[in-house]
């Protein structure tokens, strides 16, 4: 089973007759919807009557961890987890989250389809030099069709914002998986309309066709080729800019995470225990603290500095 690169796509062996399971890995960070996701998929196997097995890890995926999901489907499936190297399709919806993942797909006949959108976690700069660049992972599209050949890298995000809702990126995402698999267009819109909020069903039906048609229109060969992943920015130069931490005071229920993470100690809990920049100008907008904060009373703005005319 696989995503042809022509636009016609091929569907065989289909999963109900298969001997062997197909695989599909979701690969992501939190709160990007990798497990909602992949439950749409569990729900479509098991409406067409396969025997579905779905695992995942998000322990730890609080605000920007990594999370994923193996969904293995078919006659038969023992095993809820999927082999290194036997992914029959790899679904990333962050770019540094599919890179990691490649292992696991099948070289030959696997599908690598991932969202351009780049989640940089600030422990990927371990420089705390201000205006340090980050070493998040960078591979271009080129790169990853050495590894792949039957890879897209798209901008869902991107084309789910042109519709008007940049939240139904997976939806887009899943228009795409849906080329690969052998089910029907009908129940997979039927069970996303089930899986988003009454008030996005449409916009989730067109994201979801558009998904389909830019991997299968010949009308889009050139766009699919041209598909560029940006190259991490570099941390603001600090000079340049001008750091405004925001505290909601409402929110915050002194429990000293942020203060004790913090790499330049510059937070410190006041006398009603609530969280306070003690030391503004050591302050590097690495956004740990936002990051790490459980009740979201931080958040770090980083403006450019007006210049004064003289
Ligand atoms: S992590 Fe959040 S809740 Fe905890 S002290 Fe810091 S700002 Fe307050
Ligand atoms: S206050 Fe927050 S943004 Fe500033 S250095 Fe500390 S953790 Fe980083």
């Amino acid at each position: 089973m696989r995503v042809s690169t022509s636009s016609a796509v091929e569907r065989e062996p289909s999963p109900t007759t298969a001997a062997e399971p197909t695989n599909v890995l979701i690969v992501g960070v939190g709160g990007q919807g990798v497990i909602t996701v992949s439950k749409v998929l569990a729900q479509l196997c098991l409406q067409n009557k396969l025997k579905v097995k779905q695992s995942e890890i998000h322990g730890m995926a609080k605000r920007g961890g990594a999370v994923f999901s193996h969904v293995r489907f078919g006659r038969e499936v023992y095993s809820p987890t999927i082999p290194l190297g036997q992914a029959d399709i790899l679904l990333a919806l962050e770019w540094a989250e599919g890179l990691r993942w490649l292992p696991y797909l099948n070289p030959e006949t696997g599908t690598f389809i991932s969202d351009t959108q780049q989640i940089i976690p600030p422990f990927s700069c371990r420089n705390r030099k201000r205006g340090a660049t980050s070493n998040y992972v960078f591979r271009s599209v080129e790169q990853v069709k050495q590894h792949v050949p039957n890879s897209y890298a798209v901008d869902a995000t991107g084309m789910a914002e042109g519709l008007g809702n940049p939240r139904a990126a997976n939806t887009v995402l899943l228009g795409m998986l849906s080329t690969a698999l052998d089910f029907s267009v009908d129940d997979w819109q039927a069970i996303i309309a089930q899986s988003v909020p009454p008030k996005t069903v449409e916009v989730n039906r067109q994201a979801f066709l558009l998904g389909r048609e830019w991997i299968q229109s010949d009308a889009h060969k050139e766009e699919r080729e041209q598909v560029e992943v940006a190259k991490p920015p570099p941390a603001p130069v600090v000079d340049d800019v001008v750091i405004d931490l925001e505290i909601t005071e409402a929110w915050c229920k002194g429990c000293d995470i942020c203060v004790k993470m913090c790499p330049e100690r510059c937070l410190a809990l006041n006398s009603s225990e609530i969280v306070e920049l003690a030391n503004p100008d050591a302050c590097t907008a690495c956004r740990l603290c936002e990051w790490l904060c459980p009740d979201f009373a931080i958040a770090v703005h980083v403006h450019k500095k007006e210049t004064a005319i003289a």
